[in-house]
């Protein structure tokens, strides 16, 4: 099947008589008829739904028809995108390991690496991304366990090179985790590129409406996990009575462990009903991302002609350095997402954001309704200058995220903004 096909008729399979819509099933708990039923669910040994903590049917189909549009042997729901990332992390890393992360990733990846894992004892090493692979070797430690990118870097709007990537995690024995957020499985699909484990916040055009957060974390299941360096994949898990993830999952090791011990203990398991929403915007995603990219495409030629625009950064825009990479990883499009900076600075580009009158000023991205932001100012207020440089922000950065309305309205209401500087 091709991509738009999936995203309809992948993850639930309705048989004769049964609803052509995705049940909601609102339950927490599953009947068994015997005790030694559910013992065996404990051991691992017999499949089956434990407790909506672990894993629900509703969700459980959303996660087939992700793992099929991304490529991966299988997919793990989250309540948000932070969820995923930590996750995704926590199944490899402990405390006395290392990341080594490219620095134009989300504020929030930056917060989460920098800060909150290192007080588990989890350090992080941020690399630019455009480094030829002999510097960003340097990077690399004895302890080194993961390597991590975004696609389309938020809000830099920098395209990770994967297979550059793939190759030097890959020679140093450890996976590469990519953020595929704003390509979404429609332009990119990382796994076809080397990337071992995909992760994406859901919250943006996977659901696309904004109406609920969420994430996810697709395997590749092309991952070496018994190569030496990952022994909580191959020693037993005594919480499990000895289960060998390796063993008893194989290529399915990474996310089974990941669902079964991190979703088991740290508990953050999209709701049913929150499924049934993230499948209504998987369904559509392919038409609205087509759009997002056409409208992106006019709105960005339109502010690199603007006497009081710095730059922007649009992938394929002439002249941009992500021109190659572009064409290589998103030949598609590069999403509906833009960023770009005013002239005048922080106090002009709030003047452009204020006199808006269509797009809307909230703390969100990749929506139906065209939408802007000042990462200095929010997303990335926690940040220091060096790490805003380092993330590709000015202090005028404005991300524009270009909706579905009629592109000529879009069109004007940048135009009117732009005249009240
Ligand atoms: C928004 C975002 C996240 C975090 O996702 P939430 O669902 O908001 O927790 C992670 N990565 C990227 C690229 C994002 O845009």
């Amino acid at each position: 099947m091709n991509i738009e096909t999936k995203c309809l008729h992948e993850g639930y399979h309705p048989k004769n008589g049964e609803p052509v819509a995705l049940p909601i099933y609102q339950s927490t708990t599953y009947r068994y008829d015997s005790t030694d039923a559910i013992g065996k669910l404990f051991d691992l040994s017999a499949e089956g739904y434990m407790y909506s903590r672990i894993s629900n049917p509703t969700v459980c189909a959303v996660e087939d028809k992700i793992a099929s549009l991304e490529g991966g042997v299988g997919a793990l729901c989250t309540t948000s995108g932070q969820a995923a990332s930590l996750i995704s992390i926590l199944n490899i890393l402990s405390a006395g390991d290392h990341i080594v992360s490219a620095a134009t990733v989300y504020g929030g990846t930056i917060n989460l690496f920098a800060v909150t894992l290192k007080k588990f004892g989890i350090e992080c090493t941020f690399v630019d991304a455009d480094a030829s692979e002999e510097e960003l070797q340097k990077a690399f430690k004895i302890n080194t366990k993961v390597v991590f990118g975004e696609t389309i870097a938020n809000p830099a709007i920098a395209i990770f090179d994967i297979e550059k990537f793939a190759k030097i995690a890959h020679k140093n024995k450890v996976p590469l985790i990519v953020d595929n957020t704003f390509a979404t499985p429609i332009l990119c699909r990382p796994i076809e590129f080397g990337a071992d484990i995909v992760i994406h916040s859901t919250s943006k055009y996977m659901d696309g409406h904004a109406i609920q957060l969420g994430g996810v974390i697709v395997d590749s299941g092309n991952f070496d996990w018994k190569n030496g360096k990952f022994k909580e994949f191959t020693e037993p898990d005594e919480s499990y009575h000895g289960v060998v993830y390796t063993e008893q999952f194989g290529k399915s090791a990474y996310i089974a462990k990941a669902r079964v011990q991190l979703m088991r203990d740290l508990g953050a398991y999209p709701s049913a009903n929150a499924a049934f929403l993230l499948n209504l915007g998987l369904e559509s995603l392919p038409v609205r991302i087509e759009k997002h990219c056409k409208n992106a495409e006019v709105i960005a030629k339109y502010l690199n002609s603007c006497d009081k625009v710095e730059f922007v950064n649009y992938p394929t825009l002439e002249g941009n350095k992500y021109n190659d990479l572009a064409r290589k990883y998103l030949p598609k499009g590069c999403s509906g997402v833009i960023s770009f900076s005013i002239k005048g600075g922080r106090e002009d580009a709030i003047i452009f954001m204020d006199s808006l009158k269509l797009a809307e000023n909230v703390v969100h991205v990749a929506d139906i309704r065209t939408c802007v932001l000042h990462p200095a100012s929010s997303t990335h207020r926690q940040l220091t200058d060096d790490q805003l440089v380092a993330a590709g922000i000015t202090p005028g950065l404005i991300r524009l995220s270009v909706g579905l309305e009629n592109i000529e309205d879009i069109l004007e209401d940048v135009k009117q903004a732009l005249n009240q500087i």
